[in-house]
């Protein structure tokens, strides 16, 4: 839809696309800056200037897009903290996966997509179900850095 007389055209849609296309990273980068702003002032710090975060492969992060949402949200907190400057640190945890039939624990050879993990057959049994992912999963705060 075009909207006539509201500035730029297109301007609406730019605004809006990213944050719905990347809606898992928006949120993501808001609870990282949450819980950073939290850990900042438990230590009475000022400035909040690096965070460092594991994610695992299954998460399917988009790295750029959590990249972005970081640094616009980094600029909207409000409180004792400035995290206007801070950065991101971005840790991708390959998926391991361990067969649910001979117990081994292997990485899938596709990188972790969508659909990857109940299709990754066991290199050993060749079992492609049942697996349990042994790491790869979530995402940590690994660590903080504030001054
Ligand atoms: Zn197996």
């Amino acid at each position: 839809m075009r909207c006539r007389g509201h500035g730029p055209a297109g301007l609406d849609s730019l605004a809006v696309l990213p944050y719905q296309t990347h809606m898992h990273e928006v949120a993501l980068a808001g609870s990282i800056l949450d819980i950073a702003r939290e850990e900042a002032e438990k230590h009475s710090a000022r400035r909040l200037i690096l965070v460092r975060v594991r994610c695992g492969a299954l998460a399917q992060v988009e790295p750029e897009a959590l990249h972005l949402a970081f640094e616009s949200l980094a600029r909207t907190v409000a409180g004792g903290v400035d995290c206007a400057g801070a950065r991101l640190e971005l840790l991708i945890e390959p998926l391991r996966l361990q067969c649910g039939e001979c117990g081994l624990a292997f990485a899938p050879v596709e990188p972790a997509g969508r659909g990857v993990i109940v299709f990754a057959p066991c290199p050993s049994c060749g079992a492609e179900f049942g697996h349990t992912p042994l790491s790869g999963q979530g995402q940590i705060v690994e660590t903080i850095e504030a001054e």
